[in-house]
């Protein structure tokens, strides 16, 4: 099966297996676990930030991050298309009590700075009060597509100016980076807090890391365990993180470019139309033409038949990610596939 259902279908490789059986481990809620140590060390280091937090899943670090930046009955502003608000089973209002503002997200992953700033609620003695402004790069219901360093910049004053705390949902940060061809540490610089995965494009098993000033994430450790999250030998999968950001990381662009390649291909059948004339990075989405008889589940399901395994996002529209398990001749599969269904 050639499967571009997401990014987080990736194995762990041979090589990254060795490295987990060979991991120093100790007990991490006692802070004695070397790789986990190393692990957040390292992405504190590749961010720019003071501290890093090893935790279970990217859904438990944003809602740790946002609960340690906010009090009950405050306000997140946030995108509508946002993972944190359509994915993470609204676990701020349900475990924080706090209350999310949306703003439309933009086509480009984006929310409008005027928005922002009308939305920001503080003195009238009617508000709750706004606490934090949370950005996702990359934008995944945006598909995919990057912010850049100058609009976090510029997100960040507004933060600044109103003394709100600024979180980046950096699930997908590295791609952001190279596909930029920026500094990761450039892009997340005006954030208070960053979160990215290990467990998607990155190709580790488990976990996410969270990274801001080192006094936030020793509160946040606190609301980790509080939250059931406090591992113990955790190295065994922060071994392959650190394998990941080492290994893998660079690998990213190759992803981008095979995804350039099956947009390129699948954009050329009749019936079939792209959300972006060049993906913004690694994921593809595209749209079934009315015409055709065929709806989105009905096509995924024809095209399991020829071994390829898509993500569903609308009516009529698909996602597919490429990820570190497709290869140029799996992308020629797929287009291929698709011919041959649609045909
Ligand atoms: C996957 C993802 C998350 C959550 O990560 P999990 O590890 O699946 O909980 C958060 N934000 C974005 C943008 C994601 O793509």
């Amino acid at each position: 099966m050639i499967d571009l259902r997401s990014d987080t279908v990736t194995k762990p490789s041979p090589e990254m297996r060795e490295v987990i059986a060979k991991a120093a481990v100790g007990d991490d809620v006692y802070g004695e676990d070397p790789s986990v140590n190393l692990l957040e060390e390292e992405s504190a280091r590749l961010l720019g930030k003071e501290a890093g937090l090893f935790i279970p899943s990217g859904t438990m670090g944003n809602l740790a991050a946002m609960l340690t930046h906010c009090e009950r009955g405050s306000e997140i502003i946030l995108g509508d298309k946002a993972h944190t608000f359509l994915y993470e089973v609204g676990g701020i209002a349900a475990l924080g009590g706090i209350q999310a503002h949306i703003l439309p997200n933009q086509q480009d992953g984006t929310l409008g700075l005027e928005d922002i700033r009308k939305a920001i609620r503080m003195d009238d003695i009617h508000d709750p009060p706004t606490r934090l402004i949370t950005l996702e790069n990359t934008h995944n219901r945006c598909g995919g597509v990057a912010l850049t360093g100058e609009y976090t910049r510029q997100v960040g004053e507004i933060a600044k100016e109103h003394q709100l705390k600024f979180h980046l949902d950096g699930a997908r940060i590295f791609n952001a980076a190279a596909a930029l061809k920026v500094n990761p540490a450039e892009l997340v610089e005006p954030a208070d807090s960053v979160m990215f995965c290990l467990s998607k494009g990155l190709g580790a098993p488990v976990g996410s890391v969270l990274c801001g000033e080192a006094a936030f994430i020793k509160r946040t450790r606190k609301t980790r365990k509080m939250l059931g999250g406090g591992m113990r030998q955790a190295g065994m999968i922060a071994a392959a993180g650190l394998y990941a950001l080492e290994k893998n990381l660079p690998l990213l662009i190759q992803d981008h470019q095979r995804a350039a390649d099956l947009a390129r291909g699948l954009g050329g059948i009749e019936g079939l139309t792209l959300e972006h004339e060049k993906p913004p990075t690694n994921m593809v989405y595209i749209n079934l033409a009315r015409e055709l008889l065929l709806n989105a589940e009905e096509t995924a399901l024809k095209l399991k038949d020829k071994g390829v395994l898509v993500g569903i996002t609308g009516e009529r529209q698909f996602r597919m990610v490429v990820h570190i398990w497709i290869n140029d001749q799996d992308v020629e599969k797929v287009i291929q596939a698709f011919k041959d269904v649609l045909s």
